[in-house]
């Protein structure tokens, strides 16, 4: 799928009366009125942006050009990012919905969120070239599934519906696997057996609606078992504990991401959730707004684990045309997780001596 959205996301305001000015302490009748307005001011998260998978997919692709020459099909968008998107096309990725768009034996490379097996049977009916560029840590959760599965457990799977990673992942015990995409589906699932039951996720969900929601199951299943370790993964997780550290200082917290990226949309709901005034999405600067700065002192910025950090750098530019020179990186937590490139390729660039 190549949804494109080139408008603003989820845009939610809530009231101003946080946003803080300091009065004169003048008579009125008397004086001048003089108006001090707070310095302005960003607060940059930290860590924000690619995350160890996109960096390890996005790399994937380019190499693959580098080696075999474009075009290289891509099944899906690589990574949940229009710009990334962009810059692939330009360099001769061809994105596809399905295996079945691309030519006989050429290669396909399958996205960072992964696919069912199903696929990859697709795939080699076409004797296509393929090369998984899954995260291993959504792999990680598709083994959870296959074990379960074959341990006559069935899985409720919290997730959201028709978001490609669970699709991938609901795939590989199709008949084991109820999926659970909010609170309103406790109450509706039907089980066989209470007590084989386990719950897994998404890897890029909130994490404080996934408890509650998991807690919501318990009380409706008290024998419930839990994955074996956290499925949200440590990107999603470090990104939204990030935004939670600065949310409360901000009047405004922008995210850059795509709408359909899972984890950015949610880093604007718990912007909101933590206490920031107003949060926005949007996937460029171009697309900030005037009346968004209407009041505002503290500007909040941070990104979704697939945008690559020149568009958080050309956001900084716009905010410091705008008065917000004055940048202060909040740094929750250091990351230095790497992936090494998906095997088929590694194979290739070794045959190759690249
Ligand atoms: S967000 Fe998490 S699961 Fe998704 S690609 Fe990044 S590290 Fe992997």
């Amino acid at each position: 799928m190549i949804g494109l959205n080139h408008h603003p996301g989820r845009v939610v305001r809530r009231s101003l009366d946080k946003r803080i000015w300091a009065w004169p302490q003048y008579d009125w009748k008397m004086s001048p009125v003089v108006e001090t307005v707070a310095s302005k001011k960003v607060l940059l998260a930290a860590p924000r942006g690619y995350c160890a998978g996109v960096d390890r997919a996005v790399v994937t692709v380019t190499k693959a050009l580098d080696l075999y020459g474009a075009p290289v099909y891509v099944r899906k968008q690589i990574v949940h990012n229009i710009h990334v998107v962009q810059t692939l096309e330009a360099r001769g990725a061809i994105f596809v919905d399905e295996t079945d768009e691309v030519p006989e034996g050429a290669t396909v490379i399958f996205s960072a969120h992964g696919v069912s097996p199903a696929v990859h049977e697709q795939a080699a009916a076409r004797s296509l070239k393929t090369i998984d560029a899954t995260c291993p840590l959504v792999t990680k959760v598709h083994h959870e599934v296959r074990r379960f599965a074959s341990e006559d457990y069935q899985i409720l799977l919290i997730g959201h519906e028709g978001h490609e990673e669970v699709e991938g992942t609901a795939g590989e015990a199709p008949d084991s696997v109820l999926l659970i995409d909010g609170l309103a589906d406790v109450e509706k699932v039907v089980v066989k057996d209470e007590s084989k039951l386990i719950w897994l996720s998404q890897t890029t969900l909130s994490v404080d609606e996934t408890m509650q929601t998991v807690d919501a199951l318990k009380k409706r299943f008290p024998l419930l078992h839990a994955p074996p370790s956290d499925d949200i993964c440590y990107a999603t997780q470090n990104r939204q504990l990030a935004v939670k550290e600065i949310a409360e200082k901000c009047d405004l917290l922008l995210v850059v991401g795509s709408t359909n990226s899972s984890n950015s949309v949610r880093l604007v709901e718990v912007a909101l959730e933590s206490g920031s005034q107003a949060s926005y999405l949007i996937d460029y600067a171009s697309q900030v707004k005037d009346e968004w700065f209407v009041g505002v002192n503290t500007v909040g910025v941070t990104s979704g684990a697939s945008v690559p950090e020149i568009l958080v750098e050309d956001l900084l530019v716009e905010l410091k045309k705008r008065g917000f020179g004055d940048v202060e990186v909040i740094t929750k937590m250091e990351e230095h997780l790497l992936f090494s490139l998906p095997v088929e390729l590694r194979k290739d660039l070794r045959a190759a001596q690249v």
